[in-house]
């Protein structure tokens, strides 16, 4: 029973990859089926619909045929007992290292913090070492959630609950954030019921109305760019993600009209330029909403994220955010780090395999530092999850350096992101050219440079009150404690210490 050129998986594989290896897919489509031959899922299904779900999922995001190969061989290792000599024989080096390494991290079974932060571990280091292993992972994970319904209700949630609080920052961290979406939305009636059940019932009928009005507004729209020369290649309406608008709530007090961007509307034009005639065009129909202009495209999130942002007063005095940007935008917005696998700029399909600049998984080489430095297993994973749900921001050296940082951090953390002695020893920061606290909260786009004291040595146990990085946290923690115990400097009293 093997595929058939029509299958949905050879058609999404061709639509990113035309000259796609589809004898390659095939024969490893007939291996797996083989092996799993006789097993069942816990659906009752059988066991092959849950490999050929993961690799069509990697196909629709633009992967190539050897992770499409590799995702429908996935388990065939650990669940059907083939050896990797067997693989390897068949497929090659590069396919059975990849389910070499998707095998290693293994499946999660939670036996307390220790074993899951050595699973933790085992993530990052096989994503630094090569993040196709963690795609597949994602599609496994994503397929799993879709048919978490047959899981007894304790493996239901700690599987939902990993996968909000490692999973889908990760995705996101990899600006895959279709991906992220995807896998809250799955993950959220698991592990808030009630929030879930709230939410879907009350925005259920409002999506639909807002549709309604909307689609008048994107008439009007393409009409306007339409007369201004600058045709779109698309206008259409997205709904928010559930979670999203979820957390999002949670901070309004629950206030519904608060949200403006429930559906948002999505306009795509051929280039950058473009972009910022049509944000000219919509302020000039329409009043934009003051402070709610995003210039993504200068300053990108630091996951890459580029689009122009703004909220206006729309047609017949409603708000509407637009996100406006070019389909290059578009595809990394929603693929992030796979987009790398699609065609290149001649429309012939990438050869490099791992292409994958290593600044862009800088990140990784943090968390792992952080979880080296960590006293105990549960202050390492407390950093990291802290690390990796924190929003980020870029600011610049001097000489024009960028530095990733969470958001509020100070020049003070920023000084121990460079370097300990920088940070122990600095006594100022300079702005953008302007003398400013050592407290005050840097924004993104700030060029900051520290100035240091030579003849001092340690930090300032007052800084512990705004830093917002582990790092410096813990660098100045240690003085405060080396301090402490030596009897020529007093301990400080809790009350000075608040
Ligand atoms: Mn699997």
């Amino acid at each position: 029973m093997t595929l058939t050129p029509q299958h949905p998986l050879l058609q999404s594989l061709r639509r990113f990859h035309p000259q796609a290896d589809i004898d390659l897919v095939c024969l490893a489509y007939d291996f797996a089926e083989e092996a799993h031959r006789g097993q069942l899922r816990k659906s009752g299904e059988p066991y092959i619909r849950h490999p050929l779900a993961a690799a069509e999922k990697l196909a629709m995001m633009g992967l190539d045929e050897v992770l499409v190969s590799a995702a429908l061989l996935h388990d065939v290792v650990e669940d059907a007992g083939i050896p990797l000599e067997d693989l390897r024989e068949n497929f090659g080096g590069e396919i059975t290292q990849l389910v070499e390494g998707v095998t290693k991290l293994g499946k999660l079974k939670y036996r307390g913090v220790e074993r899951y932060m050595e699973n933790l571990r085992r993530m990052f280091v096989s994503m630094a070492a090569d993040v196709r292993v963690v795609l597949i992972k994602f599609a496994d994970r994503m397929h799993n959630l879709e048919t978490l319904q047959f899981l007894p209700p304790q493996k239901q949630h700690r599987i939902a609950l990993e996968s909000l609080e490692i999973y889908a920052p990760i995705a996101n961290r990899l600006g895959m954030g279709e991906l992220k979406g995807q896998i809250e939305d799955l993950a959220f009636p698991y592990v808030y019921a009630e929030e879930y059940r709230w939410l879907a019932g009350k925005i259920q009928p409002q999506i639909v109305e807002r549709q309604h009005y909307l689609d008048g507004a994107m008439a009007e729209v393409r009409n306007l760019l339409n007369d201004n020369d600058i045709p779109p290649i698309s206008i259409h309406g997205r709904n928010k993600h559930l979670y999203s608008l979820y957390k999002k709530l949670l901070r309004y007090n629950r206030d519904f009209e608060r949200v403006h961007d429930l559906v948002a509307v999505r306009i795509l034009v051929p280039t950058v330029r473009d972009c910022y005639a049509a944000l000219g065009i919509l302020h000039s129909a329409w009043k934009p909403l003051k402070d709610k202009i995003k210039d993504y495209i200068a300053q990108p999130k630091p996951n890459g994220y580029q689009s122009l942002h703004t909220t206006v007063f729309c047609k017949d005095g409603e708000i509407v955010e637009f996100q406006i940007r070019t389909p290059e935008m578009h595809d990394n917005a929603e693929f992030g780090i796979a987009a790398h696998w699609h065609y290149d700029e001649f429309g012939k399909p990438k050869t490099a395999r791992t292409i994958v600049p290593r600044e862009k998984l800088a990140w990784l080489d943090q968390l792992l530092k952080i979880q080296k430095e960590a006293s105990s297993e549960a202050e390492a994973l407390e950093s990291m999850k802290l690390e990796l749900f924190q929003n980020r921001i870029f600011v610049f050296t001097p000489t024009g350096d960028v530095i990733d940082l969470p958001e509020d951090s100070t020049p003070v953390d920023f000084a121990y992101h460079i370097h300990t002695d920088l940070g122990n020893r600095c006594v100022a920061a300079k702005i953008n050219e302007k003398m400013q606290a050592l407290h005050t909260k840097l924004q993104n786009g700030d060029v900051v440079e520290i100035i240091i004291n030579k003849s001092r040595t340690r930090p300032n146990s007052d800084w512990l009150h705004f830093v917002k990085t582990t790092t410096a946290r813990k660098h100045i923690l240690d003085h405060v404690r080396k301090d402490r115990s030596s009897f020529a400097i007093p301990p400080r009293s809790s009350k000075e210490l608040r």
